[in-house]
């Protein structure tokens, strides 16, 4: 029996390395350190599918940070809810996913240095009678679950006029199939979305400006600082101007 249960932890090893190794794309093993990054695909032009591939200005800072560090670099896709707690618990080592710094969300993690800035606007239907923030009372908005446009919302508009969405995608579509009157939303996305999708349009009046850091675990101060000097280099040598350039034409 022993010798039974000693087999099948073999094969299942064996199996495990076999998908992990199918998992990476077939990608031999570099014997290097993997830099995982956690987001949330579903919010152009920061992080979102080309074919099968996440693409973004996340996901290409992410990849310059990790040759930085002179790690090999993987993107582990999921809900945004999730992200931070995947960071607490070493799931992956970054968090970047245009993800704002916010003084709850220190409590959990800690922040790089800022990379890019966002604001949060409202997308409505073209023709809407919603026109400013006030039209906004009253009316069910949707947002991204744990975001800060879902916390802006249930602030001031109430939680029972807050309809959560686990990405982006779906809030706009709900908004698109008149199941929300709003979504409050990044601005970049927001402009991504309105371009793809007809009828939609963007309020003119805009919520609060914020700042995107990359969120790494509480203890992993090392890491940190590398990612910051990393950072700091790529910004001064116009790599991430370069990269916001290329997905944020002027
Ligand atoms: N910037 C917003 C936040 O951090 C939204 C980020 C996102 O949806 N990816 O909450």
């Amino acid at each position: 029996m022993k010798k039974f249960v000693k087999i099948l932890a073999v094969v299942m090893i064996v199996a495990l390395s076999a998908t992990l190794l199918f998992a990476c794309g077939g990608q031999e093993d570099t014997g290097r350190e993997k830099l995982i990054m956690g987001t949330n695909a579903a919010f152009p032009p920061y992080e979102y599918y080309e074919g099968d591939k996440i693409v973004g200005i996340d996901a290409e800072v992410g990849a310059l940070i990790a040759e930085k560090l002179d790690m090999d670099f993987e993107i582990l896709d999921m809900d945004f809810n999730g992200i931070i707690s995947a960071v607490q618990n070493g799931v992956v080592d970054i968090g970047m996913a245009g993800m704002t710094v916010r003084e709850d969300r220190l409590e959990h993690v800690n922040f790089s240095t800022t990379y890019a800035k966002g604001v949060q606007v409202v997308i409505v239907k073209e023709g809407s009678d919603i026109k400013t923030l006030d039209d906004l009372a009253g009316k069910l908005i949707g947002v991204q679950e744990a975001t800060t446009g879902d916390a802006y919302a249930s602030e001031d508009y109430g939680e029972e006029n807050v309809k959560r969405y686990t990405n982006g995608a779906a809030a706009v579509a709900a908004l698109q199939s008149d199941i929300v009157n709003a979504v409050i939303i990044d601005n970049e996305p927001a402009k991504a979305f309105v371009a793809a999708n007809e009828g939609l349009t963007i309020l003119e009046t805009a919520y609060a400006d914020e700042d995107y850091a990359i969120a790494v675990a509480k203890e992993n101060t090392e890491l940190l600082e590398k990612i910051n000097t990393a950072l700091a280099e790529l910004t001064a040598d116009g790599s991430i101007d370069a990269i916001v350039n290329k997905y944020i034409p002027a």
